[in-house]
């Protein structure tokens, strides 16, 4: 198949599903987080509903721009334009006649998107590694968690593990001294803001700290996993 034909046949959302991005339904359409919101506006898109999946690609309406599925698939891995071509004809199944370099090495085991964000990490953000020696520490600078994962699956099993070990023990900071209206801190916000304060918050509170520390319980339990298997 040539790039030109897939770039006609290729669905945008199988590709999504393809790479793990958390897609939404609200009503017929459907829905991303802009993979592209951070460089082009310089802050993640932090609300679902901004980027809609089309069939060849998404349209952002905060950043005004459609970005067809090629373009996606490297702003979502941080890939070249090569792998990008790979990646969507791995998801469609198609084969492609091409001599395009096939080196891309995705991970089995991916964060999505708001994962990566709970944890403190963002595929688009770069990665510090440090490295320790006899001589000395070094600090590697990854341009992402894919590029990290190519040059050593360890290292980024471990940051990821590390990573989400960390967040959780924040979350339950969080959830102890501000999950409930009689947590310490909670209390003392109530106690400044008097009983007109809407103390329903402090469940939200709960609900979305919940949330995150089932979900950093299930990142270090299926990275710790993986991680085994490569020792
Ligand atoms: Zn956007």
């Amino acid at each position: 198949m040539e790039i030109r034909e897939l770039m006609e046949e290729c669905e945008a959302e199988i590709v999504a599903e393809y790479l793990q991005m958390d897609v939404i339904q609200k009503g017929n359409r459907k829905y991303i987080t802009c993979p592209g919101h951070e460089a082009r506006l310089g802050k993640p898109d932090l609300h679902i509903g901004n980027a809609e999946l089309r069939k060849r690609g998404y349209m952002c309406y905060a950043c005004h721009e459609f970005v067809n599925t090629h373009d996606m698939v490297m702003e979502v891995t941080g890939c070249s334009s090569a792998e990008a071509y790979h990646i969507m004809a791995d998801a469609m199944g198609y084969e492609i006649n091409s001599d395009c370099r096939r080196s891309m090495d995705i991970p089995r085991i991916r964060l999505s998107k708001w994962e990566a964000s709970i944890i403190g990490l963002y595929p688009k953000f770069r990665v510090l590694v440090t490295q320790s020696s006899e001589k000395d520490d070094k600090t590697l600078v990854y341009d992402g968690l894919y590029e990290l994962y190519k040059a050593n699956r360890n290292i980024y099993y471990d940051l990821i593990i590390r990573k989400a070990k960390k967040a959780r023990e924040k979350y339950l900071f969080c959830l102890e001294h501000y999950g409930d209206v009689k947590a310490d801190m909670a209390y003392k916000i109530y106690n400044l803001l008097g009983e007109k304060f809407d103390n329903s918050i402090y469940g939200k509170i709960r609900l979305e700290l919940d949330d995150r520390i089932e979900r950093c319980e299930r990142i270090i339990h299926i990275f710790s996993a993986e991680r085994k298997k490569t020792v």
